[in-house]
C-alpha cells in the first residue's frame, strides 16, 4: 500500500464534550494521517437516542478546529446510515453467525462474576441463548437482541502498530457481543465495520480501552468478508497519580480547559504528558 493511500478516521460520539483523552486519541490520528499524506475523515457516532445530543456535534466539531485537528468533508452521520447496519445484519443472520437474546438487563448484570475491568466496555456472555447448533434466518424479529456467535477457544490476533502483539481468546476474553439492538438499531461494533469498510478506512486510531472491541471488530469483518484496517491504540491517559482519567470528568472538558484560559498547544501538551508518563 502507497502511504498516499492512507485512510483514517476520527468518530467522536455526541453523548458528551470533548475531552483530555478525545484531544490526545484525535490530535494522534491526525498526526498519523499527516506523516502518511493521507486522508482524515470524521464520523459523527450518534447512534444512541438517549444520549447523542445535537449540540454535542456543533461542540465537538468546534473543539477539533480549535485544536487545530483537519478533517475532509463531508461528516458521516452514522444515524442516517441504518438500511445499510440493517442489510450486514441480515447477512450475518442468514449466515449463521447471529442468534436472538432475551435475557433482561438483570439476567446479564447476575452474570458478571468478576468486578467490571475498566478497560473493557461489554462484559463476556455466559451464552445462556445461544443455540446450540448454528441456525440461519431470514427473519429479524422486533424487540429481541442479536448476538454474534464467537469462535470459542480461537486466538485472535493482530500486530498494534503502537502496541505491539495483541491476542484475545474468543469465548474467555471476548464473549458472544450485541450486534442489533432490540430498539431496532445495530450496536456500535456493528455501525462501526460497516463504515470502516465503506469509508476504506486503512488504519484505524484509537484509545487502548477499545482494544477487545477490535478483536470484535475483527471476528465481524471476517464474517462479513471485510478487510480489516491496520490498528493504531493510543494509551490511555492517566493523571500524575497514575490513575486513569474519568470520560466523564467535566473538568477536562477541551472547552473547560479553553475558559481557564490554556491554548490549543497548551491542552494538547497536558494530553501529550497524561500519555507519556504512563507508558
Ligand atoms: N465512538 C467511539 C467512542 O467515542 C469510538 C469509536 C472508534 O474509534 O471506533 O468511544
Ligand atoms: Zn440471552
Amino acid at each position: 500500500m502507497s502511504s498516499a493511500n492512507y485512510i483514517g478516521r476520527l468518530a467522536p460520539s455526541p453523548t458528551g464534550l470533548l475531552h483530555l483523552g478525545h484531544a490526545a486519541t484525535f490530535w494522534t490520528a491526525y498526526q498519523r494521517a499527516l506523516e502518511h499524506h493521507g486522508t482524515l475523515l470524521l464520523r459523527n457516532e450518534d447512534l444512541d437516542p438517549h444520549r447523542s445530543k445535537p449540540e454535542y456535534v456543533d461542540a465537538m466539531i468546534e473543539d477539533l478546529a480549535w485544536l487545530g485537528i483537519e478533517w475532509t468533508p463531508p461528516i458521516l452521520v452514522q444515524s442516517q446510515r441504518l438500511a445499510l447496519y440493517r442489510e450486514a445484519f441480515a447477512r450475518l443472520l442468514a449466515s449463521g453467525f447471529a442468534y436472538p437474546c432475551t435475557c433482561s438487563r438483570r439476567d446479564l448484570a447476575q452474570m458478571v462474576q468478576a468486578p467490571h475491568e475498566e478497560a473493557d466496555d461489554e462484559p463476556v456472555y455466559n451464552g445462556h441463548c445461544r443455540p446450540l447448533v448454528e441456525a440461519s434466518s431470514t427473519v429479524i424479529e422486533p424487540g429481541v437482541n442479536y448476538r454474534f456467535r464467537v469462535p470459542d477457544g480461537e486466538t485472535i490476533r493482530f500486530t498494534d502498530r503502537n502496541l505491539g502483539p495483541q491476542n484475545f481468546i474468543a469465548g474467555l476474553d471476548v464473549g458472544d457481543f450485541l450486534i442489533w439492538r432490540k430498539d431496532g438499531l445495530p450496536s456500535y461494533q456493528l455501525a462501526c465495520v460497516v463504515d470502516d469498510d465503506s469509508s476504506r478506512i486503512t488504519e484505524v486510531v484509537r484509545g487502548a480501552d477499545l482494544l477487545k472491541s477490535t478483536a470484535r471488530q475483527i471476528l465481524l469483518q471476517r464474517a462479513l468478508n471485510m478487510q480489516s484496517p491496520a490498528h493504531f491504540h493510543t494509551h490511555l491517559l492517566r493523571d500524575d497519580r497514575g490513575v486513569r482519567l474519568a470520560k466523564r470528568y467535566d473538568a477536562l472538558a477541551i472547552r473547560s480547559l479553553r475558559q481557564q484560559g490554556l491554548t490549543a498547544a497548551e491542552v494538547l501538551q497536558l494530553a501529550a504528558r497524561s500519555l507519556l508518563q504512563y507508558e
